[in-house]
């Protein structure tokens, strides 16, 4: 199993991307970039999802047609992801017609399994959600996401039979390893399919509701509703009835990272149509918590909706990676605070790392002419490293980004009290140079180690410091298979002094 295939949620195109939708695909990079470094060949798929009426009424707003107005939304979600460092192998938007041809194949599939039937629904239909509301589910007559209260609708739809797979749905959800994480969702969602209201849905709309949708095959009144649009997305772009070789290499996706929000419809819905159509169904679906920012959710009204482009240009990429990982828990809510972003990456990225690197390299091109020489390293610090590595990979593979932040910080506060217990510039004055040399080359070692580890959180930052420590080897092609991963840095190896590898963020005078 060499191969890992990892998807995010596809992000609804009715608006320009914020830092709740950078903070999951971020995720989903640092997860690709970890699994690349872990030796496995790596699939990473992110779009935009951009059907549905939301669409459609905000394009008519914009005065554009609803194909420009896609158009220019996932252009500013591909250019925010960009900035953000953030490299998926393919961007999926669910217009294009690879897309519409799996969305028309699949319905037609469940529709021959006999799967999909034609009922008349009357519902409390939300338009901000996008779906139908029971009773229970309002707060004083209104949807509680949306503050508006659902129309009464009553029309034919295709329904899918989810009645059919709940007992296969069942024992799924309880195998083990637990296909749905963090642990305690799997319950929810088993509790979710034990409802009794949890009933067949509908998946199509008719096309007086909705015209910005794919249509049912050979039926054009009738047209395909989020669900099988949306969720599909995932089969398309590991090549389902375009590219079967690819297919069968990636699929089934080893993760689906996405919002808490949504887990039911990736481990019910999703899984149930996947039943239906005979395709495996995913290892992994992790729902992850949300982000406030400044301590308050997101809305256009607090107007204090972050656009990640403004943050890059600010702060770059690597700090807003840096402190959405290390200061927040992944499976639970977190909080994106300016401050606390300035103070972290200035204290960690900067005191402890890059003054850390800096000191060394510019003791080595004093005393060594910028050449690690042929010393001993400390087997102490450097074993100690190892087991620090250990803790890191055991947090990663389990999502725990700030612990594995943790771990690697470990090393690089080892390695600063290293160098100030031993002083090797006190070493070069009493002329004791081999000894002073071990100090440097050990510390070096340690900071490559730690550079490397980081490396899938702040692909800027340690790509500098393996540079500056001499390695000609691109970043993105190490992998714990490799010498450069595996051995302290070698003697001979020449280090390249480039000054500040993180510059520090200075406070604002004036809050903008
Ligand atoms: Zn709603």
């Amino acid at each position: 199993m060499n191969k890992y295939y990892v998807t995010t949620a596809i992000d609804y195109a009715n608006a320009a991307p914020h830092i709740g939708h950078a903070y999951e695909k971020i995720a989903a990079d640092i997860i690709a970039r970890y699994q690349k470094l872990l030796g496995k060949e790596v699939f990473f798929l992110t779009g935009t999802d951009e059907h549905g009426i939301k669409v459609e009424k905000a394009a008519k707003a914009a005065g554009l047609t609803p194909e420009q107005f896609v158009d220019n939304n996932a252009s500013k979600f591909k250019e925010a992801w960009k900035r953000l460092l953030i490299e998926p192998n393919y961007f999926i938007r669910t217009t294009e017609d690879r897309h519409k041809n799996v969305v028309q194949q699949v319905f037609s599939k469940m529709l021959a399994k006999g799967d999909v039937y034609k009922g008349s629904y009357t519902g409390l239909y939300c338009e901000g959600c996008e779906d139908f509301l029971r009773e229970r589910d309002l707060v004083n007559g209104v949807c509680p996401n949306h503050k508006a209260a659902p129309k009464e609708v009553k029309e034919e739809n295709y329904f899918f039979r989810l009645s059919s797979y709940k007992d296969k749905l069942r024992t799924w959800l309880n195998s083990e390893p637990s296909p749905v994480l963090p642990i305690g969702r799997r319950q929810e969602v088993l509790n979710q399919l034990e409802d009794p209201e949890l009933t067949d849905f509908s998946i199509t709309r008719s096309r007086s509701a909705l015209t910005w949708g794919i249509p049912v095959p050979n039926e054009p009144d009738q047209v395909i509703y989020v669900w099988i649009d949306a969720l599909t997305n995932y089969i398309t772009g590991a090549g389902y009835l375009s590219d079967e070789e690819s297919f069968k290499k990636w699929w089934p996706a080893d993760l689906h990272v996405i919002g808490k929000d949504i887990t039911k419809f990736h481990a019910i819905y999703w899984p149930a149509m996947l039943m239906s159509i005979d395709v495996q169904v995913p290892n992994l679906v992790f729902g992850h918590g949300f982000i406030t920012v400044e301590g308050q959710k997101m809305s256009k009204t607090l107007g204090n909706v972050l656009d990640p482009i403004w943050l890059c240009d600010k702060y770059g990429a690597d700090s807003i990676r840096y402190f959405l990982f290390a200061a927040n828990t992944f499976d639970q809510d977190g909080d994106f605070s300016r401050a606390d972003m300035i103070n972290q990456c200035n204290s960690h990225l900067a005191n402890g790392l890059g003054n850390l690197l800096n000191r060394a390299v510019s003791l080595m091109e004093r005393n060594f002419e910028s050449k690690v020489p042929d010393v001993i390293q400390d087997q102490k610090c450097l074993s100690m490293t190892e087991e620090c590595a250990t803790k890191y990979h055991e947090m990663m593979v389990q999502f725990e980004f700030a612990k594995a932040v943790r771990a690697v910080f470990d090393i690089v506060d080892e390695a600063n009290k290293y160098i100030n217990d031993n002083k090797p510039w006190a070493l070069f004055k009493e002329g004791k140079k081999e000894e002073g040399g071990a100090v440097i080359a050990t510390a070096m070692s340690m900071m490559k180690k730690a550079a490397l580890l980081l490396a899938p959180i702040t692909p800027d930052l340690s790509a500098k410091i393996i540079d500056q420590l001499g390695y000609d080897t691109e970043l993105s092609s190490i992998s714990v298979n490799s010498p450069e991963y595996k051995n302290p840095i070698p003697a001979g190896q020449l280090v390249r002094n480039k000054g500040p590898v993180f510059k520090r963020i200075e406070e604002e005078k004036d809050k903008e």
